[in-house]
């Protein structure tokens, strides 16, 4: 086992990381730019290194940085979190090169999942099930009318570099497709420098619903179940739920193991989440995420195993500590994103958090890393706080949402916590019968 490990992360997801070392017995390093050197996680670590200015270029992005900070405190191995470095390819050889252990996937498989159309054949060729389209990618407009033509309208052109919903474009009819198709093109280009996309049937009314799947890299690898992250905005999750609300047993034993044998397949290692839209009882893959997510609590929760360690140890070269046949079921867990953001149009609310007080009892997590008298910079996401709940059905997880919610107090900048109160009285969050389309409708109509 690692005696220490850096943490190239801040926020939340440090703290995360953190109090997984903690609890293995395991020196933590956190990292950190000016504007963070008051943060929660450089005051929980056991060392904390300065490694730049506030922008994240130069700081949490910044790679030599990150490889001396490990150099000089002697950690043998890096947790990403998620974002920043997190699912870079590049970033993981030179960890490798400089005889450091990366916690997570092989930089091969995270190429591989980072170029969608690769990412789409690998799946397909594996027997996971994809949104019917092209087939690879689209090199020009006459191209791109036939497969439209034969897939049928309406249909979304991607940019097989995209990711969180840039250099994607929907054509409805014929004469949507010249345009959609240049600008996929082009926002390809300019906001990640590969100009590549692929067309593929636009569903209409699916929800969102990823399975969690863990590989040892031996071969050997495990699903955990399925979250339903339908309620998004701008295809940013704001409200996650698992078991999803509309999943029996035999579905998602089914969709796992096809998830769970794709995984031992390739020999993946460490924590990965399979992203599908799933219309009519059929699943569509859309895209794989290389790393821990953002709500991979809920999972943890449901099934009570701690996501973090297992990549600890996988990195360390142990073994899984479960099995497929260990994994069941427990309740129901309901996870929402607490932003520093003010409704009803979302602005960033960076600034001085005077009170915070997080709800407790049974059931109730909440990962922050907010501290009353907490200046929270301006420079980074605005993801201040993740409340989860875990209850022995949806019903009791709903009403201890709606409790925990009601002792949650953040005073001093705005949040997105009134946002959950509204999402509590309405009949579709009650029901679980919401698609990915609902949230937009719901804030455009009611907020
Ligand atoms: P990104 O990497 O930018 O997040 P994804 O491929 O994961 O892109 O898609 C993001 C979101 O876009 C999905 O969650 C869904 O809301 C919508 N979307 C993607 N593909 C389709 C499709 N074929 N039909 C309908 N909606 C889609």
């Amino acid at each position: 086992m690692f005696s220490k490990i850096l943490i190239a992360n801040r926020g939340e997801i440090a703290l995360r990381v953190i109090r997984a070392c903690q609890e293995m017995g395991i020196a933590s390093v956190a990292v950190h730019s000016t504007a963070d050197s008051d943060a929660m996680h450089v005051r929980m670590a056991d060392e904390a290194i300065c490694i730049g200015p506030p922008s994240s270029t130069e700081s949490y992005l910044s790679v030599p940085a990150i490889i001396s900070a490990c150099e000089i405190s002697g950690a043998e191995a890096i947790h990403p979190g998620y974002g920043f470095l997190s699912e870079n390819a590049a970033f993981v050889q030179i960890v490798e090169d400089h005889d450091l252990k990366f916690i997570g996937p092989s930089a091969k498989h995270i190429r591989l999942m980072g170029d969608k159309i690769t990412a789409k054949d690998t799946m397909k060729a594996l027997g996971v099930p994809c949104v019917p389209g092209s087939d690879g990618g689209v090199p020009d407009f006459e191209t791109a009318q036939k497969v439209a033509a034969e897939v049928g309208f309406p249909v979304i052109i991607k940019a097989t570099a995209g990711g969180g919903g840039r250099g994607m474009k929907l054509a409805r009819s014929a004469e949507d497709l010249e345009t959609a198709f240049r600008t996929a093109r082009a926002e390809g280009k300019s906001n990640f420098g590969n100009d590549e996309v692929y067309i593929e049937r636009y569903l209409g009314t699916p929800r969102h619903i990823e399975v969690q799947v863990f590989g040892d890299g031996q071969g050997r690898a495990v699903h955990l179940g399925e979250r339903d992250c339908s309620l998004q905005r701008r295809h940013q999750k704001v409200f996650e739920e698992a078991p999803g609300p509309n999943i029996d047993a035999a579905t998602r034993a089914r969709i796992g193991k096809v998830c769970a044998d794709a995984m031992a397949n390739i020999g993946y290692s460490g924590a990965g989440t399979i992203e599908f839209l799933y219309e009519n009882g059929e699943f569509f893959f859309i895209e794989m995420n290389t790393r821990l997510q953002v709500e991979h609590p809920i999972t943890e929760a449901i099934f009570g195993v701690d996501l973090v360690r297992e990549q600890i140890r996988v990195a360390a070269g142990l073994p899984m500590s479960f099995q497929q046949d260990d994994l069941k079921v427990n309740g129901h867990a309901i996870e929402v994103r607490l932003n520093a953001e003010r409704l009803p149009n979302f602005a960033p609310c960076p600034g001085l958090v005077n009170t915070f007080h997080a709800p407790g009892g049974l059931g109730v997590r909440v990962d922050s890393a907010l501290y009353g008298g907490y200046r929270i910079p301006p420079y980074y996401d605005s993801l201040i706080g993740k409340l989860i709940v875990h209850g022995r059905d949806r019903p009791e997880a709903l009403a201890r949402l709606r409790r925990a919610l009601g002792e949650l107090i953040i005073d001093g900048v705005d949040t997105t916590l009134p946002l959950f109160f509204a999402l509590l009285e309405q009949e579709a969050v009650q029901t679980g019968e919401y698609n990915i389309h609902w949230l937009e409708k719901f804030l455009a109509e009611k907020l």
